[in-house]
């Protein structure tokens, strides 16, 4: 048996009895794991304050090879993310990249990067003002490319043709845009110039200010649209987001 430190994040908490937890965390060393707090339910714990949803903390565990389920042994917490604690909006948003995380990365196979994107968007969420929608859609855009699936955003798949004002024709399947001239025939969900503009934006903003878009009801509904189509088509057994549906419902 080994005792390991790292850095975590909260994607998901279950009860396993009265008393105790079992929480699946990603984390910055050793990838997802899942680990059982005992006691973690008991106002006294010594884990108190520290096993809220999304949170990010300090761990210490023991870890068997080869069992699902290790034992947690200290947490203290790093970032608590409060604002989002009551707020429908952070918290959705929020839960919607853990779960794209959660069910697009499987193992234990440590990939820092990914861990910094997920905790940056977490603060971001916690801390900016504006439309948050969009510091969701900067993960996704960035979660892509991190996943080794971007697509090419700014040249036609047929024609090599630079998009741009006219916009294009969006192909989850072979990952990329199609010109108006292709896509007349080749098809596709058609992307406006504008919308076009917000996906280069995102891929070069920094996080919090990407909360400063105010995209119009067209666009927003080409982007989400694409992500969806775009997920669906690279991830095995996605499906869809639960936490994204309960915040479309609430902000459409
Ligand atoms: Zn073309």
């Amino acid at each position: 048996m080994a005792i390991l430190k790292t850095e975590a994040i909260i994607l998901k908490t279950y009860k396993l009895s009265e008393t105790s937890l079992i929480l699946l965390l990603y984390t910055r060393d050793h990838g997802k794991l899942k680990v059982v707090a005992k006691g973690a339910r008991d106002p006294k714990s010594k884990f108190k304050g520290c096993m809220e949803l999304l949170s990010h903390v300090h761990i210490i565990y023991y870890e068997k090879k080869n069992r699902d389920l290790q034992l947690l042994s200290q947490a203290s917490l790093i970032s608590a993310q409060k604002n989002m604690i009551g707020d429908v909006e952070r918290t959705t948003l929020g839960l919607a990249a853990a779960e794209l995380l959660n069910k697009a990365v499987a193992g234990e196979e440590a990939f820092a990067k990914l861990f910094d994107l997920l905790g940056a968007t977490l603060e971001t969420l916690n801390t900016t003002r504006g439309f948050l929608e969009a510091v969701l859609w900067y993960f996704e855009s960035h979660f892509i490319d991190l996943m080794g699936y971007k697509p090419t955003w700014d040249t036609c798949l047929s024609c090599g043709q630079s998009l741009g004002v006219d916009g294009g024709y969006f192909q989850a399947q072979s990952g990329g845009l199609l010109c108006s001239r292709c896509g007349s025939t080749g098809g596709g969900l058609v992307i406006q110039g504008e919308t076009l503009e917000i996906l280069y934006y995102l891929q070069r903003a920094l996080l919090p200010e990407t909360a400063q878009l105010h995209p119009t009801p067209g666009q927003k509904a080409e982007i989400r649209k694409m992500f969806d189509l775009y997920f669906r088509a690279h991830i095995e057994h996605l499906n869809r987001l639960n936490a994204l549906d309960i915040y479309y419902r609430m902000h459409d």
